[in-house]
C-alpha cells in the first residue's frame, strides 16, 4: 500500500484527468489535419470515448511528430488505471512506495528511482526508456 492519502489520490486523479483531456485533443486534432480517412475516422473515436481508454485504439499509429504525445497518453490512462486498481505510487518491479517527490514531480512513474535505473541501464535507448529525475 502507499503512503499516499485518498485526498492525494484524488489531486493525482484530477491531474491526469485534466492533462489526459489535452492529450485527447491535441491527437483529435492531428489526427484530423493528417486528412487521411482512417485517421479521421479514429479522430471521432477519440472524440466519442467519453471515461474510455483511447491508448489501445492508437497503438501503433504513425502520427509523425506526435509520438511524444501518444506514449504521454497511455502513460496517463495506465496511471489512471492504477489509481482505480489501489497501485498508483508503487513500484511495479519492487513494490515498495515510489518516493513523493519523484511522484511530483514525474507522476507517471511506474517505479521507484532505483528500479527506473536499472531498468534504463538494462533498456538503454529502447522505446520505452522513460526519463528520470
Ligand atoms: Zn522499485
Amino acid at each position: 500500500m502507499s503512503e499516499l492519502s485518498d485526498k492525494d489520490l484524488k489531486q493525482f486523479e484530477q491531474r491526469f484527468l485534466a492533462r489526459r483531456d489535452e492529450l485527447r485533443r491535441i491527437i483529435h486534432d492531428e489526427l484530423l489535419a493528417t486528412q487521411r480517412e482512417e485517421f479521421v475516422e479514429l479522430a471521432g473515436q477519440v472524440h466519442d470515448s467519453g471515461d474510455e481508454s483511447i491508448a489501445e485504439l492508437l497503438i501503433g499509429i504513425d502520427l509523425a511528430g506526435r509520438q511524444r504525445e501518444l506514449e504521454e497518453m497511455q502513460d496517463v490512462e495506465a496511471a489512471l488505471e492504477r489509481i482505480t486498481a489501489g497501485s498508483f505510487g508503487e513500484c511495479m518491479d519492487c513494490g515498495d512506495d515510489i518516493n513523493r517527490s519523484r511522484l511530483d514531480a514525474y507522476p507517471t512513474a511506474k517505479r521507484c528511482l532505483r528500479c527506473q535505473t536499472r531498468y534504463e541501464t538494462t533498456q538503454r535507448g529502447g522505446r520505452d526508456a522513460t526519463p528520470s529525475l
